[in-house]
């Protein structure tokens, strides 16, 4: 197995340390060791598209792993939705419910505060007088 590891490594120059040890399924420590102590040069031990900086959740803090699409998301999956929503109650029957920010911000800069979480509740409101006259029904769901 030692040899194979000589052998591995003449033959793929560029193999990070993890790649072979994840080829011969031990540590990348181990190899880093063999290699070291066999007085073997080491390659690169990381490739030169990893080497971005690792962004990290404004959430939670944890790293943000790549997509599928190599895209770097600035918030991790287990956040996006609660970054981007906001948890509301409904002006008529009082439920909480999920918006997105980016609404929200859009009806206070034309002073429109109510939000309704159906559009029951917006008609409902609007008979109770809850709402003012805007026309902004397209915007609240
Ligand atoms: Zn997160
Ligand atoms: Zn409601």
């Amino acid at each position: 197995m030692r040899k194979d590891i000589l052998r591995y490594k003449e033959s793929h120059p560029l193999a990070t340390l993890q790649e072979i040890g994840t080829h011969f399924k031990t540590s990348r420590q181990y190899i880093y060791k063999y290699l070291k102590d066999n007085d073997i040069k080491q390659g690169p031990t990381k490739r030169r598209k990893d080497s971005k900086p690792i962004r990290y959740c404004p959430v939670c803090g944890n790293p943000t792993p790549k997509d599928k699409n190599s895209y770097n998301p600035v918030v991790c999956a287990k956040c996006r939705f609660i970054n981007y929503n906001i948890k509301v109650n409904c002006a008529f029957c009082h439920v909480p419910f999920w918006k997105k920010k980016k609404d929200i911000r859009f009806l206070y800069k034309i002073d429109y505060k109510y939000m309704y979480c159906s559009r029951q509740c917006y008609y409902k409101g609007r008979a109770d007088g809850i709402s003012s006259k805007r026309k902004v029904s397209d915007y609240i769901f």
